[in-house]
């Protein structure tokens, strides 16, 4: 088992170099330095998180395997090489893509992601789930965002790879992303080691917000100061920051709203504040309220909802304690 891991490790790492040499060196790979280039990343963020281009060939790594004696077993176990159809050789998974290497906390190279440089579907492909990626366990960048979090006491959430890779080259480093999977109770745990708050930082579009309200339950469920970080709509954190640059993203930030006024504005977005509006948001968030742990943090939340609805504070308490039963 622990050599397994190991070998997959290793054949990670020698993929990796052999994505970041296409890169920075072939022919085909111009077409990935310009696309790159156009979406501002930096030489540096290359180098420091070794981007790669695998390229338009269908046997690119089936032949760095028989270059390097290397088993097509572990290959697979990896994901990198497919096996055909009737047994008639392998295939590379990754083809003409820019290629992001996936590290994991130690710095190894637990699997890839792949972005097509126009706009083919899928637009990412991702390394499958493997003994050495653990796609409930990892955050992408955290292995360089680390020393920020403990600095900064907090950690910025981000969905992509470009969002993350942005912010850092701004100069927010203390972020990771979740690579548009659902935030786990593992990660969440995890990134308890390193700082006690969490900035969510969704994409503004209604993928993003449901993503966002998703993740909060868990946040919630693992006691976790956590604030929502609303982009104007259309944007998301790679976008906004090429556009408005370092110190307005920190404005944002400073203004970043709580959990639960939050998810207000989201159902009031959502149902108005007609009569049968404010039953259906209080329907909404009596479900958010029942998870908070902490009995005086909640019935703050109650009070400033009662106000916000303009309902009896009592019977906004009936209604979250009805909840609460209902799930203990
Ligand atoms: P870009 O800015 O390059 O368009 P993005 O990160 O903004 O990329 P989103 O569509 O917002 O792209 O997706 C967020 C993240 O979700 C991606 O960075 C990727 O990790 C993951 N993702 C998106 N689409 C897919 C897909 N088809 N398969 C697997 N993962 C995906
Ligand atoms: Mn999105
Ligand atoms: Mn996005
Ligand atoms: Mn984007």
């Amino acid at each position: 088992e622990l050599k397994l891991k190991e070998s997959l490790f290793r054949l990670n790492k020698a993929v990796m170099g052999f994505y970041f040499d296409e890169l920075k060196q072939s022919k085909q790979g111009e077409n990935a330095r310009i696309y790159l280039e156009k979406r501002g990343i930096s030489k540096d963020i290359i180098q420091q998180f070794k981007l790669g281009f695998s390229p338009d060939n269908w046997e690119s790594i089936v032949n760095l395997l028989k270059k390097r004696k290397i088993s097509k077993k572990v290959a697979v176990q990896c994901g990198l090489v497919l096996e055909r159809k009737q047994n008639n050789g392998y295939y590379d998974r990754f083809r003409n893509r820019i290629m992001f290497p996936i590290f994991d906390v130690n710095m190894q190279v637990a699997g890839f992601g792949g972005r097509v440089m126009d706009d083919a579907m899928p637009k990412y492909m991702n390394s499958p789930e493997t003994p050495v990626y653990i796609k409930s366990r990892i955050l992408y960048g955290l292995h360089a965002a680390k020393q920020f979090c403990r600095q900064e006491g907090f950690v910025y959430i981000v969905e992509g790879y470009f969002d993350f890779l942005s912010l850092y080259q701004h100069g927010i480093k203390n972020t990771v992303a979740s690579l548009g999977t659902a935030l786990t109770s593992d990660h969440v745990r995890i990134l308890k080691g390193y700082a006690p708050k969490m900035v969510l930082v969704f994409d503004s579009d209604a993928a993003g917000i449901n993503a966002a309200k998703r993740s909060i339950e868990i946040f919630m469920k693992e006691g976790v100061d956590t604030r929502v970080l609303v982009l104007p709509e259309g944007n998301d954190p790679d976008s906004y920051i090429v556009k408005h640059g370092q110190d307005a993203f920190n404005d944002l930030a400073s203004n970043a709203k709580t959990v639960m006024q939050f998810l207000l504005k989201v159902s009031i977005d959502t149902h108005g504040l007609s009569v049968e509006g404010r039953i259906r948001i209080l329907d909404d968030m009596k479900q958010h309220l029942s998870l908070i742990q902490d009995s005086a943090l909640r019935s703050l939340y109650v009070k400033e909802l009662a106000e916000t609805l303009n309902i009896d504070e009592k019977a906004v308490l009936e209604k979250v304690r009805e909840q609460y039963l209902k799930h203990n």
